[in-house]
């Protein structure tokens, strides 16, 4: 990473906005280290939804107001004249953490543990999006023993309603303890709070209950549990392991390791340079390089 730049975004504010903001902030950092923005090879995103793979556009995004089928690719496109790949954020944080600290690893698990719960599947060493890109949605996955609470998605009994960042902050909240983001459960946790320590675990247990099925249907050797809820540490990876060991056939979990996310932050801008890469070195794009140099 040559430059970087780090502030929160309210993704309300709609595409144009929060591009605009971005395209700024991103001719900011390519001048900021003396290069031009000929220079790059491409731009990669992230977005907090599901995007269509074929057009990278984000459809029906349930927390994106005013993002859906929006051209996200074109706008940037438009704007830098490179090809920009547009995915999704948890699967460029898999790639993120896979390139950085399991590039010998063929199947993998990323999850990510926010105000959603999200997943990205690796498998024989490829990112696995599925037909048009929704492969991976963990968080809307039913938990069959849990109570029954309405998600933002419309169903009920999602793992995401549960056991998210923002589900833990609402249990605490009504047992009269100020918590509302995932960082703010972490640092009751940290500060060894009676409410959210066993909350947190049993949250991991939860996540272990839809994790099993995912170990049994893709037989993963690593799942790494990532996200800002994950910073909780052990009590989580315990309830996740717990639950996980117990219900997967023996085999699955021989050599499966469950561990903490190492990355942080930089795993989806890492991830985005990865995809980034491929693009431009793989075959039928690689005339266009030599052309350009
Ligand atoms: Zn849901």
């Amino acid at each position: 990473v040559l430059a970087e730049h780090w502030e929160e975004c309210d993704i309300d504010l709609g595409p144009e906005q929060v591009l605009t903001r971005v395209i700024k902030e991103g001719r900011r950092l390519i001048s900021e280290i003396g290069r031009r923005p000929d220079e790059l090879a491409g731009v990669g995103v992230g977005l907090p939804g599901p995007v269509e793979q074929a057009t990278g556009r984000p459809i029906s995004p349930p927390i994106m107001p005013g993002w859906d089928g929006f051209d996200v690719p074109g706008f940037l496109d438009a704007e830098f004249g490179r090809v920009a790949i547009v995915d999704n954020d948890v699967n460029i944080m898999a790639l993120g953490e896979h390139f950085s600290v399991y590039p010998g690893v063929q199947n993998l698990v990323f999850v990510k543990v926010a105000t959603g719960i999200g997943s990205g599947i690796i498998i024989d060493g490829e990112l696995r999006r599925g037909s048009q890109g929704a492969a991976g949605d963990l968080g809307h996955l039913n938990v069959p023993h849990d109570e029954q609470v309405v998600c933002r998605c419309g169903n009920v009994g999602c793992l995401e309603a549960v056991a998210s960042g923002a589900a833990v902050a609402a249990k605490l909240r009504a047992v009269g303890i100020e918590a509302h983001t995932s960082a703010d459960v972490v640092r009751l946790v940290k500060a060894g709070s009676v409410e959210a320590v066993p909350l947190v675990r049993q949250v991991g247990r939860t996540i272990g209950e839809v994790l099993a099925s995912v170990v049994s249907m893709l037989n993963p050797s690593v799942i790494v549990v990532g996200g800002p809820l994950a910073e909780a540490g052990e009590g989580l990876l315990a309830g996740v392991r717990e639950v996980v060991y117990r219900r997967s056939l023996p085999l699955a979990t021989q050599h499966l390791r469950i561990v903490q996310a190492q990355v942080g932050y930089q795993a989806g801008v890492i991830g985005a340079s990865v995809e980034v890469i491929d693009h431009a070195l793989a075959a039928d794009q690689l005339h266009t390089l030599l052309a350009s140099a």
